[in-house]
């Protein structure tokens, strides 16, 4: 099954990229990012410190961890409750970064990632796509920008939800404290991979960076 998979930091527009990348090549988008935050929130509304691996890892077995397409739009749940919504703040991007260092939880979200790419020709969006989910898929892009502009761009994503409740400082320092942490873990840590394709769209549109990326992906399966 063909397979792209799209790496990079916080705020390098993964998310918009892939969506608009899937929508031209007609292809499953996979947000796995959306994965960690769901399963971050769960730990954190049971009340576990999430700083705590050995408590992290007696937690995972009472969260079924699920996800399920409606009109397109990728649906999370856990034990069934659908917390899509609730995940999308910088709070929960904090919580995924923190317990996605851990071995327990990447074991346990790693067969749904993988399951998905069987059924589906998929454009998936992570830190480890290219380097531990997906080693075979056929083309890896990693998608980066500067980091005054991923934080000016999570600023105004936040500002359009709650206009005047957000710092572009704090985010900031925020979007530093998650690549550190992403690029620095001892296990899947956001690396880009030996065969990747490095796209900067500091100076790109989302749109422009989705038309380079449909280009490499007509090249490599015309190659195929
Ligand atoms: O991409 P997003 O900001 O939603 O990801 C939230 C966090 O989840 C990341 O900062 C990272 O720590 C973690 N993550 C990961 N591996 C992935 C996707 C996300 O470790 N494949």
């Amino acid at each position: 099954m063909f397979a792209i998979a799209l790496d990079g930091p916080a705020g390098a527009g993964k998310s918009t990229v892939a969506r608009l990348t899937a929508e031209k090549l007609n292809m499953h988008y996979v947000d796995t990012g959306a994965i960690y935050r769901t399963l971050g929130l769960a730990l954190y509304r049971l009340g576990v410190d999430l700083e705590d691996e050995k408590a992290v890892e007696a937690a995972l077995p009472s969260l079924d961890v699920a996800i399920r397409y409606q009109n397109d739009v990728q649906h999370m749940t856990v034990n069934g409750e659908d917390l899509t919504k609730q995940i999308r703040t910088q709070e929960v991007g904090t919580m995924a970064s923190v317990t996605a260092v851990y071995g327990c939880v990447r074991d346990k979200l790693l067969s749904c990632q993988r399951t998905l790419a069987e059924q589906y020709e998929v454009i998936m969006d992570g830190r480890d796509i290219g380097t531990v989910v997906l080693p075979d898929a056929e083309l890896k892009i990693y998608l980066t920008a500067d980091v005054k502009e991923r934080a000016k761009r999570r600023f105004l994503e936040l500002e359009a939800k709650n206009p005047g409740t957000n710092s572009l400082e704090e985010i900031e320092k925020q979007v530093r404290e998650r690549d550190e942490r992403d690029m620095n873990r001892a296990i899947a840590p956001l690396r880009k991979a030996d065969d990747a394709v490095e796209v900067d769209t500091t100076h790109m549109t989302a749109d422009e960076a989705a038309q380079k990326i449909v280009e490499l992906a007509v090249q490599r399966k015309n190659a195929g």
